[in-house]
């Protein structure tokens, strides 16, 4: 039985605070390819938990980009993809609880999935993607949230521990919640983006330091494969207001691209006068990935999920298939008559 139902999180929050209450082995768990909401989510809590006496450890399913390497400290991420795949097993078994971030279905996290499933611990989810899947036991969830973080800080506060949050744990939010919004410039930039982020200002954070720490710190492959794919892989399609560009696996080697270097590029597309939709497909060798991102009410969650395996939010989404990079173009230009109306709708 839950011990605390999504709907009525306040009402219930006494009894969570209570859970809270006797020091436990804890898990926190994030999505694959964790971005700076995701790890920054996952460190703001894990740092409040611990000094709320518990034990606990990050996991990340993969390696998470170089611009939010600043964030953990050493051996405060367990990366399931480069340890002995034993080691996240025996933290998920032995927990007491864990919290999931970020992501609010268990197949995000590919095999770590089915060990939570198995899991005889308490499961908390805290997230804010379209459609989660029912499978905690307590859910700070909210679709209209822009990031998890905003959540994070949301429950620290609501659990009375808003003095529990240091400058340290205010970057990481602030680090969150500043991406998820592109900058505090995409649609999801509401009031109370900006009342949580003048809080962690005020607790500490700076947003000068984490913005020249996640937008600055470039490499120059990096630079250069913008340019490239700005100057010949960008296409658009007028007729569908769509702009979308294609990565081979050789290109995104030819640039040393690493995780997270795509990450942005998408948004380009959006750029352009008119344009609705923007997508990257790009071959990243054991899969092909999709980045989708539209303007308004046309919907890339719906798109990716039931297209492509994905889903996210209604202006930002992913997704991927087992094709060929060729088949997934195909099957992506195949499509877009079937969402001609909606794309041109204004
Ligand atoms: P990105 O294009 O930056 O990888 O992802 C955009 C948004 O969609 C993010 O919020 C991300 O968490 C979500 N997302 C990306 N891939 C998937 C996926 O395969 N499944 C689901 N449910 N969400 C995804
Ligand atoms: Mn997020």
């Amino acid at each position: 039985m839950p011990f605390i139902f999504r709907d009525e999180p306040m009402q219930h929050i006494q009894t969570f605070k209570d859970y809270l209450s006797k020091p436990q082995k804890m898990v926190i768990l994030t999505h694959l390819s964790p971005d700076a909401d995701a790890l920054g989510s996952s460190l703001g809590l894990s740092r409040y938990l611990k000094k709320k006496g518990h034990s606990v450890i990050v996991i990340a399913p993969s390696e998470y980009p170089d611009f939010i390497n600043w964030m953990p400290e050493e051996n405060e991420v367990l990366v399931f993809q480069k340890e002995k795949p034993e080691n996240s097993a025996q933290f998920i078994q032995e927990a007491d609880t864990i919290f999931c971030l970020d992501f609010s279905s268990l197949n995000r996290i590919n095999e770590l999935g089915d060990m939570v499933r198995k899991a005889s611990a308490k499961r908390v989810l805290i997230d804010h993607h379209l459609e989660p899947e029912r499978f905690a036991d307590f859910e700070q969830w909210d679709s209209t949230a822009a990031s998890t973080a905003e959540l994070v800080y949301q429950l620290i506060v609501e659990l009375g521990d808003k003095a529990l949050v240091d400058s340290n744990m205010a970057d990481f939010l602030y680090a969150g919640i500043m991406t998820d919004t592109g900058g505090f410039r995409h649609s999801n930039t509401s009031y109370k983006v900006f009342q949580v982020a003048a809080q962690l200002v005020e607790i500490g954070a700076n947003p000068y330091k984490v913005s020249k720490l996640i937008y600055d710190t470039n490499t120059i492959e990096r630079l250069r494969l913008t340019g490239y794919v700005l100057a010949e892989k960008l296409q658009v399609l007028p007729a569908y207001r769509t702009a979308y560009m294609v990565l081979t696996a050789e290109e995104l080697k030819r640039f040393s691209s690493q995780n997270g270097d795509t990450e942005g590029l998408v948004n380009y597309g959006l750029s352009i006068k008119g344009i609705k939709l923007s997508v990257i497909i790009s071959d990243r060798k054991e899969n092909i990935r999709l980045s989708l991102r539209s303007l308004g009410n046309f919907s890339v969650n719906e798109m990716a999920r039931t297209h492509f395996g994905g889903g996210g939010h209604r202006n930002a989404a992913g997704g991927q298939t087992t094709m060929t990079l060729e088949e997934t173009v195909k099957k992506f230009l195949d499509l877009l008559p079937s969402y001609k109306d909606q794309l041109s709708a204004e």
